[in-house]
């Protein structure tokens, strides 16, 4: 059997400090979503906002596979919210540890939260929801209680439990005992939700599915309030590749998934990050790379298009003769022993002076070595920008591309943004380019600084990165982006 997946990317994801999104938004990440395989979308909270209730109804009728479920506390106003929305089903909540119960309901006792639970569940069964049924911070909370509230909950007809890690202090161990202990006296579906206060929430979900959860919550890159929840895409490798268990997920889609929640949410992935990180299967270092490029199972533990990536390759100190030579490969050249020393050596010097290597560097300098002379495809002949107080941002350029001389003007919401939009504008005839991300860095300190712009641009599935360094930021931007689209466009 399956393991059932309840996403809460859109729910305690969407919690996550500073993140915050439109009911499109929501829609496109819930699209996402149920490519993925996801069994439930926790698609928000129906009461809390107009906009939440919006989302989660667009999600509803939006002919989705996966069931749609609003987050809810245990009031009617709640349940109704969610079911005016037309979601599926709930995950409703009511607190259980002491703290939870004095501090949210004052003046109530364990017996009034088991009477409420109990009205809340009959109302919402009335209401036509399949209801999920939890304690709130239940890790913390007195397991004799649980058990008592959970009784009531299950002959109040309650569909699935869930038990939730709310602070996120649970170990693997206990998440282990408590599943099975909740498995050995309910015959329901049960669910973990855990956070990743102590970098356990992987490792607890897990243990949780061991201990016999039905279903787990997860958040696409481990999104979710405080230090996130468990990641979706670690736990799932994790139980698929490791422990030899079953989800309904289809793995090449997490990718995809993860990009477009780190590019609505505007929560940057870290690069060290599990699965979807930048450096999850980029490799660098030269022994590593040589023997990569024999065999990809030397030092990759499962093969990046599994889940709808693929490797790269970067140079820097590291470098070792046959990520040059892949790389020289590629661009079809061929350099004698001398010449490849000469390669190397320039980018092991560059790498070291503590400077990202990029494809336009390792191609200017195998270039230079090779004493190749290349006509650039795109040269900036002019550019001039209007900024300033009641100035909408504004670039004039004039480029030669291909022999043609052609003049743009663009807007935008810099003058940075101004000239690069400009730039796509006037390339736009002859290339279908994307800006996937754009790094600034000052190297010294005062406004006279030296800044050093890396720009990431694709066309097609090929990537390339490019460098601008100057004192002005706008003409670095738009050095690294005329190097990128030269490279692109050969
Ligand atoms: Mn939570």
């Amino acid at each position: 059997m399956a393991v059932r997946i309840l996403d809460t990317t859109l729910r305690d994801g969407e919690q996550t400090p500073g993140v915050s999104l439109s009911v499109e938004q929501k829609l496109m990440i819930a699209e996402s979503l149920d490519r993925l395989g996801v069994d439930i979308i926790e698609a928000g909270t129906a009461i809390s906002s107009q906009g939440e209730f919006d989302a989660i109804k667009a999600i509803s009728e939006a002919g989705l596979k996966a069931e749609i479920c609003s987050f809810a506390r245990i009031k009617f106003e709640d349940i109704d919210a969610a079911a005016d929305a037309n979601a599926d089903s709930i995950f409703m909540v009511a607190p259980s540890s002491d703290i939870h119960i004095s501090s949210k309901f004052p003046g109530k006792t364990r017996e009034d939260i088991i009477e409420m639970s109990v009205q809340a569940i009959e109302y919402a069964k009335e209401r036509g929801l399949i209801v999920e049924f939890g304690g709130e911070d239940a890790s913390r909370a007195d397991f004799n209680f649980i058990v008592e509230l959970y009784r009531n909950a299950i002959s109040a007809k309650t569909d699935r439990l869930a038990f939730t890690d709310t602070v996120g202090v649970f170990t693997p161990e206990k998440a282990f005992q408590t599943m099975k202990a909740l498995k050995e006296n309910f015959d329901v579906p049960v669910a973990f939700h855990g956070h990743d206060d102590f970098g356990l929430a992987t490792s607890n979900t897990i243990y949780a599915v061991k201990g016999g959860a039905d279903e787990i919550h997860v958040a696409m890159n481990g999104l979710g309030e405080r230090a996130g929840n468990a990641a979706l895409e670690e736990v799932v490798m994790s139980l698929e590749f490791l422990y030899g268990m079953k989800t309904n997920i289809n793995k090449e889609m997490i990718y995809p998934a993860s990009q477009l929640v780190e590019k609505l949410t505007r929560v940057k992935v870290p690069p060290n990050k599990p699965i979807v990180g930048d450096n999850a299967f980029t490799h660098e270092s030269g022994i590593h790379t040589s023997a990569l490029l024999k065999n990809a199972k030397t030092y990759e533990p499962i093969s990046p298009d599994v889940i709808g990536r693929k490797r790269s390759i970067v140079l820097g100190k590291h470098a070792g003769r046959a990520s040059v030579e892949a790389i020289m490969k590629e661009m079809g050249y061929r350099a004698s022993r001398e010449q490849m020393q000469e390669i190397l050596g320039r980018i092991k010097d560059m790498g070291d002076k503590g400077k990202r290597v990029t494809d336009a560097d390792i191609r200017t300098i195998i270039e230079t070595v090779l004493q190749i002379k290349r006509e650039k495809k795109v040269d900036l002949l002019d550019l001039s920008i209007v900024s300033g107080v009641h100035v909408m941002p504004t670039a004039s350029v004039k480029l030669r591309i291909n022999g043609d001389e052609v003049i743009e003007a663009g807007i935008g919401l810099g003058p940075v943004d101004a000239a690069i939009n400009a730039i796509k504008r006037a390339i736009q005839d002859y290339a279908d380019i994307e800006l996937m991300s754009y790094h600034v860095d000052a190297i010294t300190g005062g406004t006279d600084a030296l800044v050093d712009v890396v720009v990431q641009l694709k066309k097609g599935d090929r990537i390339v990165t490019a460098r601008g360094a100057r004192t002005d930021i706008i003409m670095a931007s738009v050095e690294a982006f005329i190097e990128g689209l030269n490279m692109l466009m050969d």
